[in-house]
């Protein structure tokens, strides 16, 4: 007899693993224990030497669908006499943390059955196993267990309970089990409300697709609007309805195949779609695919997700054809997630409602994943990610609550070795959104069984996220200046212990001098940063309105590089602007009236995409400057010129050549795409000399890539390949932009707060 300590690194929880081991364990004859600790999963193993190395390998050469395995070691243990294998319940605080698990796409033993008329569960919409199903969105407290979900209200029937109770049955403690005789029913409301009694649901809601309407459908985390995603009428009017003016539509489809036909993928891309996270993942959409133009006007990317629920899977197979499927929600509100709270909410939007009797506890949007420079990048960390713990290798101290930043919200609650984010709560700009943050915070302290003592927040004083910190009396208070926080958000996510040189590249950020930052590079540790290069500041008369009017961007950027003799006239954008605006923002730049300074790089791509494509005004955030990433030719040799101011503290590029000279082509005749593709060329070549310029200073140390301009995939691949011989870090499952940031706040918060000396 021998005995072996196996341990499991990866995705190991939560994805019906132990119940695997489990089995394999008892087909081998090995016996022993397995149990889940606070990085994956320890087995104690005990039998003959073959056997034991015929289970290793076992372990090494199959896995449950949503499994992934980063890492498995051994060493060898005394054996102990015992005869059965056993799951042990962890009683470890660590453990109890992670129990929650994220939630899991349908796997395809799941999807057979639900298309196969022979099973019992044949056209069910709420199957699922240990390998699938949801997680996070029905959990009510910890641990995670059936009578700790909304599962609790739907007794399982004879069969399922016998599933649930037998180790070597796919559904052996899969807490959401269910079947059509016991379990959630699926149920078809009319557009006002109304129960539609005696229809098959899924029959009505297919044609209501058919006649190019709208279908308000709860999935996992919410509801989402569904629409037939070739049909131009069908989109217009679920964008009419919705007030969403351009902004791109995420698109379901029912397989692979049907992706490939819409978009040109990768084989990352095709395994991203594939994912037990099933997220939307961004993807250059083909020139013949059959989806409407309206889908994702003026934009070569599109995002595409696979179903990941069953629900999904009857739906994408009875229609037939892609859907387009968004969040269900007015504007910028939350996802609606209750059913009586949606039939309110978007009534006049849908056509029908599917609803059924599952609860959602947790709203949680899908996820948005992009790859860039040959790694998936998040874009936005929601479903199938939350609650995923993301390890952090420095200790907190002390239980850490960071509140995030104004858009794109998320919260992150750092505790011992790991920091778990919350889902993406959305721009807090309004009371909705504000009361599923505090919520959403409130939950997951319970889930985590967490009483921050820190609680972190942005330096903007303004920011709902730090009104909130400061009702939290109980805890000390830190705010954090916001580029340390996306630099100290990519260290974490990479290990790296600091100092490092950080590239921020970004919209706005509340700097520590008075004005905005967001085109900064900085020396940066948890505890410090120092400020080593910045941009020169360009004037936004009226604040936030120059962001979504963007003419006034250009504007002021033009005055500034043509010392006020800005041919105006001349430039296409002008045309349309009434003269005694431009007069009064002239006005307002002159005399500093709610006009603060801006360094974003962000600012630059709106200035510039306004002036050169003759965009006024912002559909939506970011709009002008992602028209502009997206105008470039990445053949484009060119470059234009720009200075350096040395002497500045910290020391200032200059960009008003780029600008004359740009504005020079455009008159000359250039085309834009050649234009924009200088452009990027130009910042390239900065960023290379700033970091250059920052190594003489502080040494040969690792760069860190981050901001929300480093979605732009042909920024960020570039400067990654200028920057080839060094240490280059660009994000990966936490977001570049603001959606990333509370992670770098917890980091510094309990950095700066430390009694102790962190030990790693
Ligand atoms: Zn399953
Ligand atoms: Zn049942
Ligand atoms: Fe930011």
């Amino acid at each position: 007899m021998r005995g072996r300590r196996i341990e499991l690194r990866g995705t190991v929880q939560g994805v019906g693993f132990r119940p695997w081991v489990y089995r394999l364990a008892r087909e081998q004859g090995v016996t022993g224990r397995i149990h889940n600790d606070a990085a994956g999963v320890t087995i104690e193993a005990f039998g003959t030497a073959p056997i034991l190395d015929r289970f290793v390998d076992g372990l090494h050469s199959s896995r449950p669908p949503a499994a992934r395995i980063d890492a498995l070691t051994w060493k060898p243990i005394e054996p102990e006499p015992v005869t059965s294998f056993r799951i042990v319940r962890s009683a470890s605080a660590a453990e109890r943390r992670v129990s929650i698990p994220a939630d899991l796409a349908t796997c395809a033993e799941c999807a057979s059955e639900i298309f196969d008329p022979t099973n019992r569960r044949y056209q069910y919409p709420f199957t699922n196993c240990t390998n699938c199903g949801p997680r996070f969105t029905i959990a009510k407290d910890i641990p995670y267990d059936r009578a700790a979900t909304t599962m609790a209200g739907f007794p399982m029937c004879r069969e399922c309970q016998d599933e649930y109770d037998s180790p070597l049955d796919r559904r052996f403690h899969a807490q959401p089990n269910a079947c059509p005789a016991c379990g959630p029913r699926l149920r078809a409301l009319s557009g006002l409300g109304v129960e539609q009694v005696g229809a098959d649901p899924l029959t009505l809601a297919t044609r209501v697709f058919l006649r190019a309407g709208t279908v308000a459908v709860k999935g996992i985390g919410g509801f989402h609007l569904a629409c037939d995603a070739t049909s131009a009428l069908a989109v217009t009017s679920l964008r009419e309805r919705k007030q969403r003016d351009g902004k791109p539509f995420a698109v379901m489809v029912r397989d692979l195949a049907v992706a490939e036909s819409l978009a040109m993928l990768t084989d990352q891309e095709r395994e991203l779609l594939m994912s037990m996270e099933r997220p939307i993942v961004l993807v250059p959409r083909r020139g013949d695919s059959c989806l409407a133009g309206e889908v994702s006007p003026a934009n070569p990317m599109v995002g595409i997700l696979l179903p990941y629920s069953p629900l999904h899977h009857l739906l994408l197979a009875r229609v037939g054809r892609p859907l387009v499927m968004t969040s269900g929600n007015l504007c910028e509100e939350p996802i609606a997630y209750r059913n009586d709270e949606a039939v309110d909410r978007l009534r006049g939007i849908a056509d029908l409602f599917l609803v059924h009797d599952r609860d959602i506890v947790t709203r949680c949007d899908d996820s948005v994943v992009r790859v860039i420079a040959g790694a998936p990048v998040a874009l936005r960390r929601a479903r199938g990610y939350v609650p995923r713990a993301v390890p952090t290798r420095r200790p907190f101290e002390r239980p850490v609550l960071a509140c995030g930043a104004q858009l794109k919200n998320t919260f992150c609650i750092g505790l011992d070795d790991t920091a778990f984010f919350g889902p993406h709560i959305g721009d807090l700009e309004n009371l909705e959104t504000f009361r599923s943050f505090t919520e959403s915070i409130a939950c997951m302290e319970k889930f985590l069984r967490a009483t921050p003592q820190i609680v972190a927040h942005d330096m903007h004083p303004d920011y709902l996220s730090t009104i909130y910190a400061e009702t939290r009396s109980e805890a000390q208070r830190v705010a954090v200046q916001h580029h340390h926080a996306h630099v100290a958000s990519a260290m974490a996510e990479h290990g790296l212990e600091g100092p490092v040189i950080g590239v921020v590249y970004d919209g706005t950020g509340h700097g520590t001098d008075g004005t905005v930052w967001g085109g900064e590079v900085l020396l940066v540790d948890y505890e410090h940063f120092e400020r080593l290069a910045t941009f020169r500041p360009i004037p936004l008369a009226g604040g936030d309105t120059a962001i979504r009017q963007v003419w006034r961007v250009a504007l002021a950027l033009l005055d500034d590089a043509f010392g006020g003799d800005s041919p105006l006239e001349a430039l296409r954008l002008f045309s349309t602007i009434p003269t005694r605006h431009i007069t009064t923002v002239r006005r307002m730049i002159e005399r500093r009236v709610n006009t603060p300074l801006a360094r974003g790089i962000g600012r630059y791509f709106d200035g510039l995409g306004a002036m050169m494509l003759g965009h006024a005004e912002a559909r939506y955030e970011g709009h002008v400057a992602m028209q502009w990433n997206f105008a470039a030719d990445a053949n484009e040799p060119g470059c234009y010129s720009y200075a350096l101011a040395e002497d500045d503290v910290p020391c200032t590029v200059d960009l008003r050549p780029l600008v004359r000279e740009a504005v020079r082509d455009l008159l000359a005749g250039t085309v834009v795409s050649h234009i924009s593709g200088k452009f990027h060329n130009t910042l390239v070549n900065v960023t290379e000399l700033l970091v250059e310029r920052a190594t003489r200073q502080v040494g040969r140390l690792p760069v860190v890539l981050t901001g929300g301009c480093f979605q732009n995939a042909l920024l960020a691949e570039r400067v990654v390949q200028r920057l080839a011989n060094r240490d280059v870090y660009l994000h990966g499952t936490v977001p570049p932009g603001d959606g990333g940031i509370a992670l770098g706040q917890a980091l510094i918060a309990d950095a700066m707060t430390r009694r102790s000396s962190p030990c790693a």
